[in-house]
């Protein structure tokens, strides 16, 4: 079955993700573990992990259908010492908050290099960065999103990503969430089911479709190429809903969260429905 949700919020709690998520209809969602903004959170208290495993029992989602998302202050190729050290540690922190919640995934950007540095040397700087969170950790997977290639950030090339898997000393525990806006914003089209199939190909050819944890699904504002991520609602942006469509009834991703970033919180609920339309489950 397909795993459509949202990256709710956690107003209130962590615990409250799954009431949230329920609440729209979704069948898997996405999360921060802690204020996003910040450098430094109060550690999750033992009474919240277990509101929130409990919520996730009561509403029927399974690890593997949670994506927690870390903090976009994070960069772990970063060229200057001070801050990769302490990206490093916020995102073991956010890697032991994902384990503490039972849960087996935590997603993020791969990193920038800020024009100090080239390419290849802020893939390694990543990988290693990748390599020490899951030395600290136990059970979670390091889940790496393409990115739309704005500015200095790396992860808009499938060999980028493909790079960084690479030089993982534990491959078992690094997967691939693709955005479909960040897609497109690259230069990958999805426009068409004969477009999308062919980047999912280039994909699998590239990186592998074994890594694959799940999708962002957001129509995108700018077009083909634009390197601007700049998410749209489903089917109001240069995307358009054919692509949406296409995904709900492709055979390779099913199980996987299939989480919308879209711009409206409030039509979360209508988008979910609208997927599931486009399928017979
Ligand atoms: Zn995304
Ligand atoms: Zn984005």
């Amino acid at each position: 079955m397909k795993r459509v949700g949202a990256h709710v919020s956690i107003a209130g709690g962590v615990e409250n993700a799954p009431l949230n998520a329920q609440k729209i209809g979704a069948k898997a969602f996405a999360m921060f573990t802690r204020n996003q903004r910040q450098w430094h959170s109060a550690p999750l208290t033992a009474a919240s992990i277990e509101a929130f495993r409990r919520n996730c029992d009561e509403a029927g989602f399974l690890p593997e259908h949670i994506l927690p998302h870390d903090s976009y202050l994070i960069n772990l190729g970063a060229p200057e010492a001070d801050k990769l050290e302490k990206s490093r540690k916020a995102f073991v922190t956010e890697m032991q908050r994902a384990e503490a919640l039972g849960l087996t995934m935590l997603n993020f950007h791969p990193g920038s290099h800020l024009n100090l540095t080239d390419e290849d040397a802020c893939l390694k700087t990543i990988a290693e960065s990748v390599n020490r969170s899951l030395d600290a950790t136990a059970g979670v997977t390091a889940v790496i999103e393409n990115t739309a290639g704005q500015g200095s950030n790396l992860g808009w090339r499938f060999e980028h990503l493909a790079r960084i898997i690479e030089l993982a000393e534990d491959k078992s525990r690094v997967g691939v969430c693709l955005d479909t806006c960040h897609l497109f914003a690259s230069g990958y089209d999805l426009r068409t089911p004969e477009a999308f199939d062919a980047t999912l190909g280039e994909f699998d050819r590239v990186v592998g479709l074994l890594y694959l944890r799940g999708m962002h699904l957001n129509d995108a504002k700018q077009k083909l190429g634009s390197k601007v991520d700049r998410h749209e609602c489903l089917g109001k942006g240069m995307i358009g809903i054919d692509a949406f469509a296409h995904i709900m009834r492709h055979p390779a991703l099913e199980e996987i969260p299939l989480i919308l970033e879209t711009p409206n919180a409030e039509g979360w609920a209508e988008e979910i429905a609208m997927l599931y339309g486009f399928t017979n489950e």
